[in-house]
C-alpha cells in the first residue's frame, strides 16, 4: 500500500478497508451495523467499503435479518471467499498433488498427477500444462498466487533449491524456470514445512498454537509449530527428525551417518525388515499395498515389524516432545495408514520416556492426507497475497 505527503484520508480509508476485509472474511457473515458497532467506525465509512467490495465481489447481500426487534432489519452480508481462489502444489518424486482454494484454502478441487521422471524439466513442463489447465478453468485474474512445496532445502529467499534428495536434485532454479510461462505470484517453500500449515489452517492442528507435524513415507520430516509460527531454524533446516539417530551401529543412511529414524522406519527400510523377516521363500520385491493387506490379514511378520516402527518412532518422537512441548503431534504420510497398529506402540513409548510435565500430548493422524501440504501451500499463497493487498 503506497504512502505519500496529502494522502491522510486516503491512507484512513485504506485501513478500514482492509481491517473490515478481514473482519468479514471472520465473521463469514455480518450485517453493516454490526461491523460498524463491532469495530467502532461509523456507518457512512462501513456503508462506503461494503459498497466497493460489493462492486468487486467480495460481498454479496443475503437479505433481512431474521431476527425480530426494536428498529429496522438489517440487511445480512456473506463474505465472498470463492471470489479469489489459489492454488497449493507438492512435488514429490513419482506424483504432483495439486489442490484449487477458495480464501479459507477449503479446497474447491484437489488431485493428484502422477511423474513419470522427477527430473527438473519434466517437472517444470507439468507444472506449466497442469497450471494453465487451472488459470484458464478458474479464470487467471481472480488467481492470488501459487505456492509449490518441495522436498529439500531451499536458499535463503526461498526461490530456487539448493538440495532434495528426493528428487536427486541440486541447485535447480524453479522460480526463475516458471516466472517467465505463468503471469500469476509464484512462491516456494518446504513441503513438510507447508504441510503443518496446512494442518494449521483445517487439519488435526487447526486452533494449535504448539505441535509438531510429521511425515512418514519414502523420507521421514517433521515441521515444529511454536507459538504459532514454524520453527525455521538459521538456514531454514529445522525439524530434521529424520536424521535422529537411534541406533549407532543401525542401518546406514541416505546423510551418511547410521541408524537415523529414516533408515529405520522409512517405506524402504520397512519393506526391506519385512522382505528379510520373510526369509528366502519371497522372491516378489513388497509394495507398501501388499503390507497394508498382509496387516489387514493379521500377518505376524508384518505386526511385529510395524510394533517395533511404532516403537521406534514413539523414541523419536519422545526427544520432539521433551524438547518443545507441543500439545499435539500429527503424524501424516502413507505410513499413518498402518495407524491403528503403530498408535499404541508410539503412545505408550511417549508415556515410558517423557516427562511427566510435557505430558499429555496428543497424538493425532493428518486428516488431510495426501493433500496437507497443498493446502498449506495455497494457504500460504493466500497470506502473501492479503499481507500485499490489506496489510495491517
Ligand atoms: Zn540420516
Amino acid at each position: 500500500m503506497g504512502t505519500s505527503k496529502g494522502r491522510g484520508p486516503t491512507i484512513a480509508k485504506d485501513v478500514n478497508r482492509q481491517i473490515i476485509y478481514r473482519q468479514m472474511k471472520h465473521n463469514r457473515e455480518t450485517t453493516r451495523v454490526d461491523l460498524a458497532r463491532t469495530l467502532n467506525l461509523h456507518k457512512n465509512t462501513v456503508n462506503a467499503i461494503i459498497g466497493e467490495f460489493m462492486e468487486t465481489g467480495f460481498v454479496e447481500e443475503l437479505g433481512q435479518q431474521a431476527q425480530s426487534g426494536a428498529g429496522r432489519k438489517a440487511t445480512v452480508i456473506q463474505f465472498q471467499a470463492r471470489n479469489k481462489w489459489a492454488i497449493g502444489v507438492q512435488i514429490t518424486s513419482d506424483v504432483i498433488h495439486w489442490a484449487v482454494t477458495d480464501l479459507y484454502a477449503q479446497p474447491i478441487a484437489s488431485y493428484s498427477v502422477p511423474l513419470r521422471d522427477a527430473a527438473p524439466d519434466n517437472v517444470v513442463q507439468s507444472l506449466l500444462s497442469e497450471a494453465d489447465k487451472l488459470l484458464v478453468t478458474y479464470g487467471a485474474e481472480a488467481c492470488v498466487g501459487m505456492c509449490i512445496g518441495i522436498p529439500g532445502l531451499m536458499e535463503e529467499h526461498r526461490s530456487s533449491i539448493i538440495h532434495s534428495s528426493h528428487l536427486s536434485w541440486q541447485h535447480v532454479p524453479l522460480l526463475a524456470l516458471l516466472k517467465d510461462r505463468l503471469s500469476i505470484p509464484l512462491k516456494l517453500d518446504n513441503s513438510v514445512k507447508l504441510a503443518s500449515l496446512g494442518e494449521q489452517w483445517h487439519g488435526s492442528g487447526s486452533g494449535s498454537n504448539d505441535f509438531a507435524y510429521c511425515y512418514f513415507g519414502n523420507g521421514v520430516g517433521c515441521s515444529l509449530v511454536a507459538s504459532g509460527s514454524v520453527v525455521r531454524g538459521s538456514v531454514g533446516a529445522a525439524g530434521e527428525l529424520g536424521h535422529f539417530v537411534l541406533e549407532p551401529d543401525g542401518p546406514l543412511c541416505g546423510c551418511g551417518n547410521r541408524g537415523c529414524l529414516e533408515a529405520l522406519v522409512s517405506l524402504p527400510a520397512l519393506l526391506r525388515q519385512i522382505s528379510e523377516a520373510d526369509g528366502a521363500g519371497s522372491s516378489e520385491p513388497l509394495s507398501w499395498e501388499t503390507v497394508l493387506d498382509r496387516l489387514h490379514h493379521k500377518d505376524p511378520v508384518v505386526l511385529e515389524v510395524l510394533r517395533g516402527a511404532g516403537r521406534t518412532i514413539g523414541q523419536a518422537l519422545s526427544y520432539v516432545v521433551n524438547l518443545l512441548n507441543p500439545k499435539l503431534v500429527v503424524c501424516d504420510g502413507p505410513l499413518m495408514q498402518a495407524s491403528s497398529i503403530l498408535f499404541p506402540h508410539i503412545e505408550s513409548e511417549l508415556q515410558r520416556r517423557c516427562l511427566s510435565a510435557v505430558i499429555p500430548v496428543r497424538v493425532a493422524r493428518s486428516e488431510l492426507y495426501p493433500y496437507a501440504s497443498c493446502i498449506g501451500a495455497a494457504a500460504d499463497a493466500i497470506q502473501t497475497w492479503e499481507a500485499a493487498t490489506y496489510p495491517l
